[in-house]
């Protein structure tokens, strides 16, 4: 399943994007991020079948996705975005 988070305003669309079919809970995102952005929860509050660890990122840091991230881009500089970097399965995506 395709998770997303975050939000749209004028000046664009702020979305992570979480593949849960590829993420195995392993928490590296959730250790990369210097925003502490992700939460590693023990059940899939979207997926009541999912026995696995999966991670999420809570409301309150879905609204505030633009300003969190900002120090991180643009991935343009170099170097790839800390979190996409540390998820070794591809399960993270961003849409700006
Ligand atoms: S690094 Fe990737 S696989 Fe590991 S918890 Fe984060 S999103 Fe899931
Ligand atoms: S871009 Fe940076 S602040 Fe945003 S989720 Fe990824 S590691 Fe965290």
């Amino acid at each position: 399943m395709r998770a997303q988070y975050g939000y749209q305003d004028a000046s664009g669309n702020y979305f992570i994007t979480l593949d849960t079919d590829r993420c195995n809970g392993c928490g590296d995102c959730e250790r990369a991020c210097p925003a502490a952005v992700f939460t590693v929860l023990d059940k899939d509050p979207n997926d009541p079948f999912r026995e696995d660890p999966v991670a999420v990122i809570p409301v309150d840091k879905q609204r505030r996705l633009k300003y969190l991230c900002n120090p991180c881009k643009p991935s343009s500089r170099g170097a790839p975005l800390p979190c996409v970097h540390a998820c070794r399965t591809g399960a993270i995506e961003h849409s700006w």
